[in-house]
């Protein structure tokens, strides 16, 4: 992972068309290689002209945007968001399928807070399709607490929430291609593509950070 400036855009974890045919590889390819990288090059611009933000990683530019003058933090806000949401994303989807654990501590977790794994992705969905315009969906960790919150534009939850489990892109670029207007078809479809293991993982190192500080 590259988490300093000055940023790369790290390839994906798997081949574009990898989530077929679910995710189409022109939207994996686009979404990539060209919006992805317009953020990593806008922030990389960004931290040239701003050279004291230079020593933070990519998450400590995620919290500490608000302490800046008003006038710096829109832009970092904006494209250190969009470099964090989208390799999250990325990172988040896998080609093969990986159902999630029968007996692990994300699936208990789960199954403790919305009854059954029914019951999450359906409320998941539910939340997806409520944002409005542009943003994203996630799944987090509040203290030992699951819970399903909303982010709008390239804002995260990384200031609320220290452990991030899931997130789906619901900027029409995610699925316009394949899927049009029906962000419900691609929310379907972008269940058949979950990494549970990637989940699982970032579960349970979350639970391990959730008591320290960030810096
Ligand atoms: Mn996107």
């Amino acid at each position: 992972m590259n988490d300093y400036y000055p940023f790369i855009n790290t390839p994906l974890p798997y081949a574009c068309d990898a989530l077929e045919p679910f995710i189409d590889e022109k939207t994996m390819h686009l979404h990539h290689d060209r919006h992805l990288q317009t953020y990593i090059d806008n922030l990389n611009r960004f931290l040239e002209e701003n050279p004291a933000l230079q020593e933070y990683s990519l998450e400590e530019l995620l919290i500490l945007w608000r302490r800046l003058p008003c006038h710096l933090q829109a832009p970092l806000r904006n494209n250190a968001g969009g470099v964090y949401n989208h390799r999250f994303y990325f990172d988040g989807m896998r080609s093969a399928p990986s159902p999630a654990g029968t007996d692990s501590p994300l699936t208990r977790a789960m199954a403790r807070q919305f009854g059954s794994p029914e019951n999450f992705r359906s409320q998941f969905r539910e939340a997806a399709l409520s944002v409005f315009g542009s943003g994203y969906a996630w799944l987090v960790s509040d203290n030992g607490q699951l819970r399903i919150v909303t982010s709008s534009n390239q804002n995260t939850p990384v200031l609320n929430f220290r452990t991030l489990i899931l997130n789906i892109d619901v900027w029409e670029h995610a699925y316009y291609l394949k899927h049009y207007n029906l962000r419900a078809a691609y929310i379907d479809d972008w269940f058949r593509v979950v990494n549970w293991a990637e989940a699982e993982n970032r579960f349970s190192s979350g639970r391990h950070r959730e008591s320290s500080p960030l810096f």
